[in-house]
């Protein structure tokens, strides 16, 4: 089939790349121009595992290309999935639509009868449904419109792509159901289960799922805080908690908290929606604000370390991106933290293995140093705020020979306290009591 993806950004790379994957004839869109140069040299201009290579591959055969126009794509799909961005707005909880909506606006008048336009932005609910009147308005009864929420994981984006947990397909005909089926059709054929729904349903399915996830990382997290309170161990009681399989262990890993592009604004989004809607969600505002401790109490600990105050410290934080196998430092907990103790009076010292140029960009304050123990030399405290798989292979003891004090605290709970403990190391970790 020809498909288009308008929003060439982390989930519309990877989408059309996984489209061109499939088998299908893809013309990527995007209205920055230098997106569309990068993309069409074969360059990812962000980090994620196994992206690049299948965006060379499909970009060779020429199954895989990309423009800015909007009247060439308009002239080559059938199917038009948009994948534009769905920020928080500037002045409030809500999201900010002017995104979405310009793809309609763009779109819609260019449109040949029989086109299907595809969202797979998170929105509120009720958007695609005056999504759908606009289109309507522009391009006349011959084109429709249907919602596709997308579930993707930065990191894991490729294969949650082409073996996704579920395709939810908000649908208002049978023809846009039997449309989307096709495109897909290699990844149910491999068994994966379709729900058909309406469109507010659909679009609230992914809202919903975000809540939940979010909700399941905020409840550890304020057992955190308990635990804190109590002189108990989170971690421990995690695990007791998840051998139930009602509860289950995932997510449910104590630490500095959720972040980037899609968590925080998404629960705020739908608390404002719920709202317009005369439903309170005022637990999902209690989510983002024990979420936000969580940062509070890692700076706290810090200055702790540092007998009262940061001032003057020289304090290294190891990780910048918002979680790991990616460079993505939208809302990242770890830059946030960073930035919190230079305003304090810290000198501050980041390395991530992926995520430099970014938090650089984005924080021309902080230092930066070129590997985790360049960061670490001389350090008053050691922060470990990203989960990347090469901080937990550190080894306590060389580090213990660089660090100006050997003071750590573990934001994401995975370092083993007993080993770092033993190598000398003042060790604190979030909702656990320090090694004794
Ligand atoms: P992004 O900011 O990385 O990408 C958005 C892209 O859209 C940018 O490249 C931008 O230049 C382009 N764009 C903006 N206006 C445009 C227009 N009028 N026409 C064409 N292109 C335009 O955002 P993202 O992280 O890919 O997220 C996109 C949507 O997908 C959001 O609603 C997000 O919540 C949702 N989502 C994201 C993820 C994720 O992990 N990133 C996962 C699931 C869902």
């Amino acid at each position: 089939m020809r498909l288009t993806v308008i929003g060439t950004g982390y989930l519309g790379a990877t989408h059309a790349a996984c489209m061109a994957e499939l088998g299908h004839e893809v013309l990527g869109v995007d209205v920055d121009p230098d997106k569309i140069a990068a993309l069409r040299a074969g360059r990812v201009p962000f980090h994620e595992p196994g992206l690049p290579e299948l965006i060379a591959q499909h970009t060779a055969t020429g199954r895989l290309r990309f423009t800015t126009s909007y009247e060439e794509a308009a002239a080559f799909g059938q199917v038009h999935f948009s994948c534009v961005g769905t920020p928080q707005s500037k002045d409030s909880e809500a999201a900010d639509l002017t995104y979405v909506d310009a793809v309609i606006e763009n779109l819609g008048p260019l449109l040949p009868e029989g086109a299907l336009v595809v969202g797979k932005s998170t929105v509120p609910v009720g958007t695609a449904d005056r999504l759908a009147g606009r289109l309507a308005e522009l391009a006349g009864p011959g084109a429709e419109l249907a919602w596709n929420p997308e579930f993707l994981r930065e990191g894991f984006a490729v294969a949650d792509t082409l073996r996704p947990d579920r395709l939810v397909l908000g649908v208002r005909s049978a023809r846009a159901e039997e449309l989307l089926r096709a495109v897909y059709a290699p990844v149910i054929a491999a068994g994966t289960p379709v729900v058909s729904a309406d469109f507010p349903t659909a679009e609230l399915v992914k809202t919903a799922a975000n809540a939940f996830l979010a909700t399941k990382i905020s409840f550890i997290n304020a057992m955190a805080e308990v635990c804190e309170a109590a002189g108990a161990d989170v971690s421990v009681l995690a695990e007791a908690i998840g051998h139930d399989e009602r509860i289950g262990r995932k997510f449910l890993r104590a630490g500095v908290g959720f972040g980037g592009g899609c968590l925080p604004k998404d629960i705020r989004a739908f608390a404002h929606r719920a709202d317009e809607l005369g439903v309170s969600l005022a637990f999902l505002r209690e989510v983002d604000r024990i979420n936000m401790r969580r940062r509070d109490r890692v700076v706290e600990l810090a200055r702790d370390l540092c007998g009262g105050a940061v001032l003057g410290a020289r304090i290294a934080v190891l990780g910048a991106a918002f979680k790991p196998d990616s460079d993505d430092i939208r809302d990242s907990p770890a830059l946030n933290v960073a930035a919190r103790l230079r305003l304090d009076g810290a000198d501050v010292t980041v390395y991530d293995p992926q995520a430099m140029d970014n938090a650089r960009k984005a924080f021309p304050l902080l230092g930066y140093a070129l590997s985790a123990e360049e960061a670490v030399r001389g350090a008053d405290v050691v922060l470990h705020l990203t989960e990347w798989p090469e901080f937990r292979e550190l080894d306590p003891e060389r580090l213990r020979t660089l660090a100006g004090r050997p003071r750590i605290v573990d934001g994401r709970g995975v370092l083993d306290a007993g080993r770092w403990a033993a190598a000398g190391w003042e060790f604190r970790a979030l909702g656990r009591p320090a090694p004794g």
